[in-house]
Formats: structure tokens, C-alpha cells, sequence
């Protein structure tokens, strides 16, 4: 059997205003595959991501859903197409409670038990989600919130979730506990996953392919424990 592509990029220029941030990226992102962008600050990381969700445009190269094109194609329709992107700040909706956001990532999905059923399973797959069910987002940890960011992106079944980060500024343990949540929806969903981190040997830990971003080009892409093994390219890009 061949594995099918969920998001590929070609070519890709992007960036703010007249000086680009990325200089042609190729990137493949197979489905049901973690694929983590590691590289130091100021690699293009987020730049990455804001393009693929449609934020920022391309000024060259294509990028591609499951063979089809998202040229000229704007940010609500990408959504709606399955592109969901948590950003770094972790966005929840402060008045709303964490069931109340999780359900609002599932809105525009017709089955309400199929979007409930959801809802439950993440609660069960976190029980710190679950005790706060009804504690209001303003009141949650970061560790917490990035656990409901990641919760009402997954009742939205994406194609592909877009994660900005998700490790920034959280303890270890809990980082750890973020970690384990986005290899059990992958294992149990066949959840697609493109990450991206400075937490480099986290991010790798998890993910199936590494890619190395630097300065806003790929400057490898190996099977992620290999690229873990590489003391060259460690000591080259990523500081350790
Ligand atoms: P970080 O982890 O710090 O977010 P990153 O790898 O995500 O790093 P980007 O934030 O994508 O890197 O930044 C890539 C380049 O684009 C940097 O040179 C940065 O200064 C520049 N840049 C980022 N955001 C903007 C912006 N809003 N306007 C202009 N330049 C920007």
C-alpha cells in the first residue's frame, strides 16, 4: 500500500513585506504521519505554518492538499478544507468554559453525537479537561489551556493540525503529559501532525520525520530518530 499525501509544499517563498522568510521549502506531510519542524528562534517555524493556513501568501511555489492546489484559496476555506492551526498563545476563549470551547471547535460538524462522543473522549484522555469541564478557559493553567487548544482542534477532524509550539514555556512533565496526547491521537485516529518546536528532542520523540529549518530553508529531512542520532546537524542547527 502507498501512503497518501496529506500536505505537501513546493517551492515555497513566503514571508513579510518585500523580504522573504522562507526561500523555497519543500515539505511532505504524509497522512496519518507527525512531521516536527525543529529549528533555532527566528527559523521561519511560524512563518511556516501561517502560510500553510493561509495568514501570510506565497509569493512563489504551491502548496498542496492531498494533491490539489490552495492557490488563491483564503484562510475559511483552508479551515473548512481541514488545515486547523493552533497557534503559540493557545487561543481559548476565556468567557467560555472548557466544554464550551471544545464544542465550539466541533460547531460546524453536523453529527452532535458524533461532536459529544468527541467531547467525552478527550475529558476521559485528560482528566485534569475533564475535572475543569465547567471552569471557565480564563482560569486555567497554560499546561491546561494548550491541552484545550489541542482538544478543540481534534473535535474539528482536521486533515491536518497545525501546531505552533505547543511545548513554550510549560514544565516538563506537562509537556510531556501534551506530548503523549498528540501520539495517542495519532495512534488511535490516524490524526495528521505538522509540529513545529525549538524543543527539539521532544518534538522528535514523537514525530515520524524531522525537518530542519534554517534561516528559512529545509536543510534536511531524515526519519526523526536519525536526525536525533546526527551529531553534526545538532551541533550545526539546533544547539545540542
Ligand atoms: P520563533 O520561535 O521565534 O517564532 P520561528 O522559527 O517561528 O521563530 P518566525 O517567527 O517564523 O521564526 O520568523 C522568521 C523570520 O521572519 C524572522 O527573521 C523574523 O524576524 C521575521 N518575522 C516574523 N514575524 C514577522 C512579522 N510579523 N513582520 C516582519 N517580520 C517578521
Amino acid at each position: 500500500t502507498t501512503t497518501r499525501v496529506a500536505l505537501s509544499l513546493q517551492g515555497v517563498v513566503a514571508g513579510y513585506g518585500q523580504e522573504p522568510a522562507l526561500h523555497g521549502v519543500d515539505l511532505v506531510v504524509p497522512e496519518g504521519s507527525i512531521v516536527a519542524v525543529v529549528g533555532a528562534n527566528g527559523a521561519g517555524k511560524s512563518t511556516l505554518l501561517r502560510t500553510i493556513s493561509g495568514l501570510l501568501p506565497t509569493s512563489a511555489g504551491d502548496i498542496r492538499m492531498g494533491g490539489v492546489s490552495l492557490a488563491g484559496v483564503p484562510v475559511e476555506e483552508r479551515i473548512r478544507r481541514g488545515i486547523v492551526h493552533v497557534p503559540e498563545r493557545r487561543q481559548v476563549i476565556g468567557e467560555l468554559t472548557v466544554e464550551e470551547n471544545l464544542r465550539l471547535g466541533a460547531l460546524w460538524r453536523g453529527d452532535r453525537a458524533e461532536r459529544e462522543t468527541d467531547i467525552a473522549e478527550v475529558c476521559e484522555f485528560f482528566p485534569a479537561l475533564a475535572a475543569r469541564r465547567k471552569a471557565l478557559g480564563s482560569t486555567l493553567s497554560g499546561g491546561e489551556r494548550q491541552m484545550l487548544a489541542i482538544g478543540r482542534a481534534f473535535v474539528a477532524h482536521p486533515a491536518v493540525m497545525l501546531l505552533d509550539e505547543p511545548s513554550l514555556g510549560l514544565a516538563p512533565k506537562v509537556v510531556s503529559d501534551i506530548m503523549t496526547m498528540l501520539a495517542w491521537l495519532r495512534a488511535e485516529y490516524g490524526l495528521t501532525i505538522l509540529l513545529v518546536e525549538q524543543n527539539v528532542r521532544t518534538a522528535l520523540s514523537i514525530a515520524d520525520t524531522g525537518v530542519v529549518l534554517n534561516l528559512g530553508r529545509v536543510v534536511a529531512t531524515r526519519p526523526a530518530a536519525e536526525l536525533e542520532a546526527d551529531e553534526q546537524l545538532r551541533h550545526l542547527y539546533l544547539g545540542f
